[in-house]
């Protein structure tokens, strides 16, 4: 299968964080990824002006995973945060860029035990990615030293600055020897940052992506404010409330576009996903069935939407963030073609606000705010545009073969219930945790697992913090099945695929489906054969 990294290739970068970039599912860099990297790793200062959602984390993890010295010892890198949730995402990012180099970054912030940080620092660390706050207070405690530190990044910059972390951060970058190397990373350049630059940096770069304004197209377009976790349910709400939409849906990375698609053909939706793994053939094969509505949802990277020339898409959905005005701006031209009127979604973390801000602005787009619409409204929705195909279906009288089934079905029932109960097998889905439009059933012995076992999919994932540990647990005691007996755990963001003894499935389904794990209800079904669920089965 072709792999294709390829502007990743030209920066000389060694195979160890090739691997992770592709694993990661990055397909190309980002702007801020192209301009960056190869400064950084001539060991030039730099401020980049960037925000969260364009890809920056990565534009200074790469070159610091790079060129870290896996064996020496002491703390190599500092990234220094404005909050919590900011350092913990950093850190992830960092562990995810140097798994294969077998580096160790770790998150520190206030609010939290210090000693579980003193214990870990004490085992020693590559990076240590904090809030300036809690840095200090390792600093000043000795649990953590900086002199051996090469490089400094001030990510979010202005963040850090408007929260009155300045002294911090001076005092911090004291204990740093002088030949480091400092980027600094900020959405904004104000003039506290420019005096930071001025006191802290050598001769630094100044990258910054040309966003001269951009004129987007006349499509109606909303955003969305969701938590990563609630993406998915999101999705399937909008795509139930427009009957006969089509919908391209864009994903950051190749593994997100797979889990994605992977998880609407779960509540059965006819989806399917398209990146840049795809051969020429599998990408004709999935346009086809597209173009031929056999799916209608496309969930697809930049890379693979590229050249797209579909003209019947009525919703462009940015399931993340586009990492550039640019590529908004690309992305949601794909919809309101041929004249046709044409919605596009933005969804939108509360931390890709600014990112939000930069788009509307840069190409002068009026993006408005929407509301997501309740179960209630979708299940309105779903009735109204039921009620107009039985009515075009009526008025069209070709259904004599039916007539007799019906006979039979009102032959002692009341018809208002008769036809009520063939609505709620319609319409059903919207009535449980996980709405589904008539998912086909799999058997139990076509799961593709292992002999003897059968893999089952369970609509909780990483994003819902949870660890094989608590499927195991759950499993085990609600099914009373031996911990040994469950196998091949695979948590992805959104869903887990699980391996448990055939003979037990169907007590495992029986007593997991619309059970509680880690606070929140999950529904369980045997998983598609490998080949039938797209890459992230695999
Ligand atoms: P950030 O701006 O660092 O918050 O990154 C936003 C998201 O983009 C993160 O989920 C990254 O993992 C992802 N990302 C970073 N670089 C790339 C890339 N080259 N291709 C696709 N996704 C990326």
């Amino acid at each position: 299968m072709e792999k294709n990294v390829a502007g990743f290739n030209e920066f000389g970068l060694g195979s160890e964080v090739m691997k992770a970039v592709t694993s990661m599912g990055f397909e190309e860099p980002t702007p801020i990824q192209k301009k960056t990297i190869p400064v950084l790793l001539t060991g030039k200062d730099v401020i980049g002006q960037a925000q969260t959602g364009t890809g920056k984390t990565a534009a200074f993890g790469i070159p610091i995973v790079e060129m870290i010295d896996k064996n020496a010892q002491g703390v190599q890198a500092i990234i220094l945060a404005p909050t919590r949730e900011l350092a913990i995402q950093a850190a992830e990012e960092m562990n995810k860029l140097g798994k294969y180099k077998r580096l160790h970054a770790l998150p520190v912030y206030g609010g939290t035990s210090i000693e579980r940080q003193i214990k870990a620092l004490k085992k020693g660390v590559h990076v240590v990615v904090g809030t300036p706050g809690r840095v200090l207070d390792h600093i000043e405690r000795r649990t953590l030293s900086l002199k051996d530190v090469r490089i400094v990044v001030l990510d979010e910059a202005d963040e850090m600055l408007d929260m009155g972390f300045v002294d911090d951060i001076t005092k911090i970058l004291k204990t740093t020897p002088a030949e480091r190397q400092t980027l600094l990373f900020s959405a904004t350049m104000p003039e506290g940052i420019l005096n930071i630059s001025k006191r802290y940096m050598r001769n630094p770069e100044k990258i910054r992506i040309a966003t001269d304004a951009l004129t987007a197209p006349k499509i109606s377009q909303i955003f969305y404010e969701v938590r990563p976790s609630e993406k998915i349910e999101a999705l399937a709400r909008l795509i139930d409330s427009d009957d006969g939409g089509i919908f391209l849906v864009f994903c950051h990375t190749k593994k997100e576009a797979d889990e994605v698609a992977t998880n609407l053909k779960f509540r059965g939706y006819e989806a399917d996903a398209m990146h840049g793994d795809f051969s020429q053939a599998q990408r004709e094969a999935v346009l086809k069935k597209f173009r031929d509505s056999r799916i209608d949802v496309l969930v697809a990277t930049d890379v693979a939407a590229r050249g797209l020339d579909i003209s019947n898409i009525s919703h462009v959905v940015n399931f993340s963030i586009p990492q550039n005005p640019e590529s908004y701006v690309h992305r949601i031209g794909r919809t309101g073609r041929a004249g046709r009127e044409g919605v596009a979604i933005t969804f939108v973390t509360p931390r890709e606000e600014r990112q939000l801000k930069l788009i509307k602005a840069v190409s002068k787009a009026d993006i408005k705010r929407g509301k997501l619409p309740s179960k209630e409204q979708v299940m309105e929705a779903r009735l109204e545009s039921l009620k107009d195909r039985i009515q075009e279906v009526v008025d069209d009288k070709n259904f004599d073969r039916y007539l007799s089934l019906a006979e039979r079905l009102i032959d002692g029932t009341d018809p208002r219930e008769a036809l009520a109960a063939l609505l709620k097998f319609q319409l059903g889905g919207y009535e449980s945790e996980t709405p589904s439009r008539g998912r086909e059933e799999v058997s139990l012995d076509d799961t593709g697992a292992g002999p003897g076992m059968a893999r089952l999919f369970m609509t909780i994932g990483r994003g819902q913090d949870v660890k094989a540990g608590d499927i195991v647990n759950a499993i085990s005691k609600k099914a009373d099945i031996p911990r040994h007996d469950i196998k091949n755990v695979s948590i992805f963001d959104t869903f887990t695929f699980v391996e448990v003894p055939r003979d037990s499935a169907e007590r495992v389904i029986e007593f997991m489906h619309q059970s509680i794990i880690s606070g929140r209800k999950v529904a369980v079904a045997p998983a598609k054969p490998k080949g039938d669920m797209g890459r992230a089965g695999r």
